[in-house]
């Protein structure tokens, strides 16, 4: 059983290589199957093929300069043409400088899949229009940090250093899912600040939230996308538990809660939840609050309070993303 399935690796292994031409970048993945491809392509080269490889991992590095393969390292790298990956389909990365559109982008992608290889494209600029249109394409932008180490974007969630994602790439740990799960714990910063009651004159203190939540796979969720039960997520229950609690622990700031309640607007004629005046009861329209809160957005903060919820419960929210959990628990299946 086990010789059978070494077999198949290497076929695996001669299949992948049979898409090797001169001139290209060759990535080479972990696992035997790459073990296998790389004692292939040593075989090539001696009969004169030209070509680069880019190890990804140290054994199969020491491999390739046993048998005088000629390797470069993974940061000078502009394009890798052929990814052998262990048993499964080969994938192309490419990395270009140019934008490209989606239709040239599906062409391409079609060609690939006619030719049984996963493609892959890591672009050099943010590419939001491609994203924004077809989040499940395996397209992705490349940039450089400080200290001019490459990171791989999954969309605006999530980074990853360039070498973990062509890793978990290639192992299929890098998932397109339909919908994000939140985590349970999430830490939120309020940012509180004055506003005078439009109609008594009296100071009410309220507060937004001034970080993204996080989902089970670590990926960012803008709070306005986080909207459940509510039109806003100052108002969620878990959130304004926590304004109370920092207003009770924290007398010295004298924090004057507006409160928050379903209140009918005479202005729009409709009934919503708001904040409203915490002596008069008055409420404070959408509007009213966008324009001072927009001062706190943009301008200096007048206080910034931290602190930490747990959610009621967990939520499936339909944000597609590129899913990569650390424990192996998928947002969804
Ligand atoms: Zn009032
Ligand atoms: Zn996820």
């Amino acid at each position: 059983m086990k010789e059978h399935l070494e077999m198949e690796k290497q076929l695996a292994a001669k299949e992948a290589v049979k898409f090797i031409k001169d001139n290209q970048t060759v990535g080479l993945g972990t696992g035997s199957t790459a073990y296998y491809a790389i004692v292939e392509i040593g075989k090539l080269i001696n009969r004169g093929l030209k070509i680069k490889v880019v190890p990804t991992s140290t054994k199969i590095s020491n491999l390739a300069k046993s048998l005088n393969i000629p390797l470069i390292d993974i940061k000078e790298v502009t394009s890798i043409d052929v990814f052998v990956r262990d048993l499964e389909t080969p994938i192309a990365f490419e990395i270009q400088l140019s934008p490209q559109s989606l239709a040239k982008t599906l062409v391409r992608q079609s060609k690939y899949i006619r030719d049984c290889v996963t493609a892959c494209w890591l672009f050099e600029n943010p590419v939001p229009k491609l994203i924004n249109e077809r989040p499940d394409l395996p397209v992705f932008y490349v940039d450089e940090a400080a200290d001019s180490s490459l990171h791989v974007n999954l969309g605006t969630r999530r980074k990853l250093p360039i070498r973990s994602f062509l890793e978990n790439f290639i192992a299929g740990r890098i998932q397109f899912k339909e919908e994000i799960q939140t985590s349970v714990k999430q830490s939120v910063d309020l940012v509180f600040y004055e506003m005078q009651c439009w109609k008594c004159k009296e100071t009410n203190h309220l507060y937004f939230i001034d970080n993204p939540f996080y989902s089970s796979c670590g990926a960012k969720i803008i709070p306005d996308e986080a909207l459940w039960d509510s039109s806003s997520a100052e108002y969620f229950p878990e959130i304004v538990e926590l304004a109370k609690k920092i207003a009770a622990d924290r007398k010295d700031l004298n924090l004057r809660l507006a409160t928050i309640k379903e209140r009918h607007s005479y202005t729009v004629d409709q009934s919503y939840t708001s904040f409203g005046c915490l002596k008069c009861d008055s409420i404070f329209g959408d509007f009213y609050v966008m324009q001072t809160k927009i001062d706190q957005i943009y301008g200096p903060k007048d206080l910034m309070c931290s602190g930490k919820i747990e959610l009621n419960k967990i939520k499936n929210l339909p944000i597609p993303h590129w899913c990569f959990p650390d424990d192996k628990k998928y947002c969804c299946k």
